[in-house]
């Protein structure tokens, strides 16, 4: 037996799980959820480089053109910054990725880096959604700065215009979510993002949930799809080699 698939055997925990989907497909909001019940990370290279670019490191210099008129960061520019994220301690049971990986190519890196680091195939759940309910849903977002919650104002709108339900701070608009900004990441989802759904799909590790239903069922599905990995359910649907 490989030295990997030892350590593959000591892991603990739901593992590796892969949010795909459209800017605005409720990926963000899955992955908080699951990050709670599973005592797992989130990991959103969106949320990674937008604290880069807060910060104005030099990673966040490079990044932050493209995001503003929002086209994909360079592969290499991203790799680096998650460099060594994956062998975090609060990552020893699993992590949830939030927005990564966004390319083939970044997808091909991730199953060498899981390989290596003795990880089964990740669970790949892609939330597919109609492009105008994807604009409603983009337009209408509205966040809170200080605890990350996520509303919509036509969808899910806060109990008080404007302003957090749980801790009463104004909600802001990301300045990505501009309608512009908008059409140029979904152009980007569709060319260099759905290959990726297509990668995972020929490996066989690929689930496809109708991400247009309320929050909460899908939620369910994904709690049911992630419990089996407790189990080692997911275990015989699909290796990546
Ligand atoms: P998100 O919050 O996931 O929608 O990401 C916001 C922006 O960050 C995107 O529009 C891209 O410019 C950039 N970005 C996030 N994740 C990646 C990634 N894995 N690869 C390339 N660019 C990314």
């Amino acid at each position: 037996m490989s030295e990997a698939a030892e350590h593959h055997r000591e892991r603990e925990g739901v593992g590796p799980i892969v949010l795909l989907g459209a800017p605005g497909a409720g990926k963000g909001t899955q992955a908080k959820l699951l990050e709670r019940r599973y005592g797992v990370p989130q990991i959103s290279t969106g949320d990674m480089l937008r604290h880069h670019v807060a910060q104005k490191t030099d990673l966040g210099l490079q990044a932050v053109e493209y995001m503003q008129r929002g086209s994909l960061v360079p592969d290499d520019v991203v790799m680096r910054m998650i460099q060594g994220r994956f062998r975090a301690p609060d990552a020893a049971r699993g992590f949830v990725l939030d927005g990564f990986p966004r390319t083939v190519p970044q997808a091909e890196i991730l199953t060498e880096k899981l390989k290596h680091l003795g990880w089964p195939p990740p669970l790949v759940v892609y939330l597919a959604m109609d492009y105008n309910i994807l604009l409603q849903r983009l337009t209408g977002r509205r966040s809170c700065p200080k605890c990350g919650r996520i509303y919509n104002i036509y969808l899910q709108p806060p109990a008080h215009d404007g302003l957090c339900d749980v801790d009463g701070t104004p909600l802001i608009t990301r300045k990505d979510d501009r309608e512009d900004v908008i059409k140029e990441r979904l152009r980007a989802f569709v060319e260099e993002t759905r290959p990726v759904a297509k990668y995972y799909r020929q490996v066989g590790l690929f689930h496809k949930l109708d991400g247009s239903r309320p929050p909460d069922a899908i939620t369910a599905e994904l709690f049911v799809l992630a419990d089996s990995r407790l189990h080692g359910g997911e275990e015989e649907t699909g290796t990546v080699a």
